[in-house]
């Protein structure tokens, strides 16, 4: 049987390549856009793998999955980004656990992660989540409320405000995939022009990439394309 990690390489090289013809083909500066390396439900083993293939920024979804493989793997020096649905009663692990939250989507949850954050650490980078459609039921605050959100990140000398992060319905055709990325770009847009210093357009999956970074991505987040299907 091959090993689960048999390939691994191959397949962050071929999603290096999609970003890199991503960029050009939509005037993106090359380098522009990073790889942010999906292994939520894939072993410790994986993301070995994936950092002997040069890969460093690692995107987690659950908490308890995600520190026994930190601790599996606390000899390599790695970025930790956590992109789950984020409850207040587990901010203290992942304010001590991560590098940075994706998934900030209240004042409330901003306050708790400030005032965990271990004084020993640097600040926890943040993104916004944003439902961009404001779905009912749908994870991510309303555009509306982004701008208080961010205004109770800036108040947390332990938090860093970087951006945006987005997690739309999948779609099949490119033009209904670029909807939900514009939006997220016009609001980013919309608080840098209020003065917030923001750098990060956290949009983009292994089925959308392209679209993400047509309409300006900087981070992309892929799991699928690098690690192949979850375990259930
Ligand atoms: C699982 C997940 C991804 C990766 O999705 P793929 O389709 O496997 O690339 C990206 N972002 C978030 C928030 C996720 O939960």
């Amino acid at each position: 049987m091959p090993d689960k990690t048999d390939g691994i390489d191959q397949c962050l090289t071929a999603v290096r390549e999609r970003i890199r013809a991503a960029e050009t083909r939509f005037g993106r500066a090359p380098g522009s856009v990073t790889l942010l390396a999906v292994s939520k439900r894939h072993p410790a083993a994986a993301i070995r793998a994936a950092h002997a293939a040069g890969q460093t920024a690692f995107g987690e979804n659950y908490l308890q999955e995600a520190a026994a493989k930190q601790d599996e793997l606390a000899d390599l020096e790695l970025c930790w980004h956590f992109i789950g649905a984020i409850q207040s009663n587990k901010t203290r692990e992942a304010a001590a656990r991560f590098h940075w939250v994706h998934t900030v989507d209240r004042p409330k949850i901003a306050r708790r992660l400030g005032a965990q954050r271990p004084e020993s650490l640097a600040p926890l980078q943040v993104c916004i989540q944003v439902n961009v459609d404001g779905a009912p039921g749908k994870a991510g605050c309303r555009p509306e409320d982004v701008a208080a959100v961010a205004a109770a990140v800036e108040e947390q000398p332990r938090l860093q405000l970087r951006g945006l992060m987005t997690l739309p319905d999948s779609a099949d055709d490119f033009e209904t995939q670029r909807r939900p990325f514009a939006r997220l770009r016009e609001i980013f847009e919309t608080l840098v022009s209020a003065g917030h210093s923001l750098d990060t357009l956290s949009m983009g999956m292994t089925g959308d990439l392209e679209a993400a970074v047509a309409e300006g991505a900087t981070l992309v987040r892929i799991g699928t394309a690098l690690f192949g299907p979850r375990n259930p």
